[in-house]
């Protein structure tokens, strides 16, 4: 939160402030979570803000404003958001500092021991000489070598230990990284991930010509659900669904997300549509086959099912026109009775049998 509105905020008016700003979030039908509390807050106490200007942007567009606008408006603007990107960047700026330094280190190592190996070949010529001068030459080098050596060694050992030390915390940086971008509940990638994943397939796709299709997953009726079983309940049903589509995104270029609370994603570089096709109804069979159990009773959840739309991306196309092309498809399922995958375009929809 800014300075200027957190001052505001410990004012006499931030009571006035905070009803204003859920007034402001039920006005335009906005959820009053936490996150979107404090966007709001920017939108009616700091109407100069870089987040009051996004949200206004999105009222004159006559858009409804979602949590996942709220989130991606955070992500650019907010401080706590903005750090975590930024930390993250420096610890991958970091790590490539630390594989230079691994790489000196490693040279040096190998310089070192060379060195040992000439002294030693050379120490050991000039002792089949015979002369007393030269043998005492001799010695005195030889002395000195094993000195230079035991100095190397110690200096190899400290080297190692550096070298292992640096590796270490390459690693916990690598999981530091891995972490901000996984999904806590299910274990898939996250919304982050997946943006930067669909930009560098959408560029591969555009440098190479090669295919590339999206697809977009959406549990039906899970709001309803959630009230119904409650929130511990739909958790399940979200890490169920997660275990499909993950597997949907297998081991290999694929790439499957957790793209919001109950929206999956799945990219498929060098595939077109009828192949992502395939695997997403193959998905919603399995789904809506499958009975849940509520775990607390043994109660039977009902039918699960999922709603999917698929595009291909159109070579030059940013990434957002991908995305929005697969909504597009996926609204498309949900209008037709959800239980569908449909693809964009073609207008092509199949249906649970
Ligand atoms: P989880 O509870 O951590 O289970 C992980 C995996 O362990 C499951 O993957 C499944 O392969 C296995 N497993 C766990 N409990 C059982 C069981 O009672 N019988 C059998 N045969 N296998 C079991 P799966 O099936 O992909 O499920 C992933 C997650 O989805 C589960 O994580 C759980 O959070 C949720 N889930 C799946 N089925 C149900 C269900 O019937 N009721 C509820 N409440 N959640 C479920």
């Amino acid at each position: 939160m800014s300075s200027e509105l957190d001052s505001i905020l410990r004012s006499p008016k931030a009571y006035l402030w905070a009803r204003k700003a859920i007034e402001a979030m039920e006005t335009h039908r906005v959820w009053p979570t936490a996150l979107n509390f404090e966007l709001w807050l920017h939108y009616v106490a700091a109407k100069d803000s870089e987040v009051a200007a996004e949200i206004n942007t999105v009222i004159n567009s006559g858009e409804h404003f979602t949590d996942q606008m709220g989130e991606e408006i955070a992500s650019h603007h907010l401080p706590a958001a903005k750090l975590s990107g930024e930390i993250l960047t420096a610890g991958k700026n970091l790590s490539k500092e630390l594989d230079v330094v691994s790489r000196a280190i490693e040279t040096a190592r190998e310089t070192s021991e060379l060195y040992g190996q000439q002294l030693a070949t050379a120490s050991q010529s000039l002792g089949e000489q015979g002369d007393q001068s030269v043998r005492t030459m001799v010695e005195t080098l030889s002395n000195a070598t094993q000195k230079v050596r035991e100095e190397n060694q110690a200096l190899e050992t400290q080297l190692a230990d550096t070298t292992d030390e640096l590796g270490r915390l390459r690693e916990h940086l690598e999981q530091v990284r891995r972490d901000a971008m996984t999904d806590a509940l299910t274990m898939l990638s996250n919304r982050k991930a997946f943006d930067e994943s669909l930009e560098r397939a959408c560029e591969a796709s555009d440098a190479r010509g090669a295919p590339l299709t999206l697809a977009v997953v959406d549990i039906d009726h899970f709001k309803m659900f959630n009230d119904t079983w409650g929130h511990q309940t739909g958790d399940q049903v979200i890490r169920y669904v997660a275990s499909v589509i993950g597997r949907v995104g297998g081991e290999g270029v694929r790439f499957s997300a957790r793209y919001g609370g109950e929206e999956f994603a799945v990219i498929f570089p060098g595939e077109r549509s009828d192949v992502a096709l395939a695997a997403l109804e193959q998905a919603r069979e399995e789904i809506s086959s499958r009975t849940l159990k509520r775990r607390s009773t043994n109660e039977d959840l009902g039918a699960i099912t999922i709603s999917t739309g698929i595009a291909e991306h159109r070579r030059g196309d940013p990434p957002v026109a991908l995305l929005e092309s697969a909504d597009g498809a996926l609204y498309a399922s949900k209008r037709a009775g959800r239980n569908r995958t449909s693809l964009a375009d073609i207008g092509s929809s199949t249906r649970a049998a």
